[in-house]
């Protein structure tokens, strides 16, 4: 059985993984710390670089349990991992994030568990979401606070999706927002994985990928790959850039090499926020991503409160009327050129 018919059908315990035939060589330290969440050490160091103390990566998918393609991307990696096909030069932490909804092909089952993150489940009675925010949290915190990996200097996390909204840039990332300087490094990692933008957030939130940066320094990401569909259905091809640019990550090598435009830069500058039953936005349901606004265009509205375009180069990012009263029904981007 495949690693991702073992998660599906909830056949991985924490004690049992060689039984379960989930067993890498001996080079890979390997434990499984809570469902669904994979540490994998390097036992010696490659002998290219004897001195370098391993970096440290975490790479989650399914955070959203109907966007599968990254489930199969990590399944994919951490077979090539078990038959020694790539190596791994690094600490790495495998996160399958929300196994219930993507046993039920859903996005999530009682609360969106991308919102959930730097405590905020606490506010919440304890429910499928609420509680797996916990648990990742406290793993997250258990993982860095090994001293293998507090020696490492350079943490990072990958948090990948797919979207079911088209968009007019097909592969993306959103960099929470942080006071520190964005690492050089990683946005060039970022630009040499062939993805079309970057949006820089304006303002902390929920999110996993804002948790890892703003708790522990990491220089994390949240990454939107492509189209949302079924398990099965995904054609991976379409994700060969990102696949080979993980790959780079893990085996500490430089593969990819960008041969495509350069990459767009966006910043928020406002968040649509849902606060009350009369809200509305006036755009059709199948607006694109990145979709660009006229100047003076109101873009919502609700109960005493309304937003316009007030420059002439806003584009609106994630617009959905139906997210929970409270939550974010858009986010408007202005382009960012530094
Ligand atoms: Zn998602």
């Amino acid at each position: 059985m495949d690693l991702l018919t073992l998660l599906l059908n909830n056949k991985i315990g924490l004690e049992n993984k060689i039984e379960n035939n989930v067993c890498f060589p001996p080079t890979i330290e390997s434990t499984w710390l809570a469902e669904g969440v994979l540490q994998l050490l390097p036992q010696e160091q490659q002998p290219s670089s004897p001195e370098k103390i391993p970096d440290t990566l975490i790479i989650s998918a399914g955070i959203h349990g109907n966007e599968t393609a990254p489930v199969e991307i990590l399944t994919r990696i951490v077979s090539q991992l078990e038959q020694g096909s790539l190596p791994l030069q690094h600490n790495l932490l495998l996160v399958f994030g929300n196994l219930p909804a993507m046993r039920e092909g859903k996005r999530y089952l009682d609360h969106d568990l991308n919102r959930l993150f730097g405590g905020r489940y606490q506010q919440l009675p304890l429910a499928k979401e609420s509680n797996r925010a916990r648990v990742l949290e406290s793993v997250i915190r258990q993982f860095f606070n090994q001293p293998a990996v507090m020696a490492s200097a350079q943490r990072r996390h990958l948090d990948l999706h797919t979207a079911i909204r088209g968009s007019c840039h097909e592969q993306f990332a959103l960099l929470p927002y942080q006071t520190r300087e964005y690492a050089a490094d990683f946005l060039q990692w970022l630009d040499d994985s062939n993805i079309d933008a970057l949006v820089f957030h304006n303002t902390g939130g929920g999110t996993f990928s804002q948790f890892t940066s703003e708790h522990f320094n990491a220089d994390s990401c949240t990454l939107e790959i492509g189209k949302a569909l079924p398990f099965g259905q995904n054609d991976l091809a379409r994700f060969r850039n990102m696949t080979t640019a993980l790959q780079d990550l893990i085996a500490g090598r430089s593969a990819i090499k960008r041969d495509k435009p350069a990459l767009k830069r966006y910043r928020v500058v406002d968040a649509i926020i849902k606060q009350h039953a009369s809200f509305q936005l006036n755009i059709p349901e199948e607006t694109k991503n990145f979709t660009e606004l006229p100047q003076g265009f109101e873009i919502a509205r609700q109960q005493n409160q309304s937003w316009k375009i007030t420059s002439p180069a806003n584009f609106i990012l994630f617009p959905n009327a139906h997210v929970a009263i409270g939550l974010r029904a858009g986010l408007l981007l202005e382009k960012y050129c530094c």
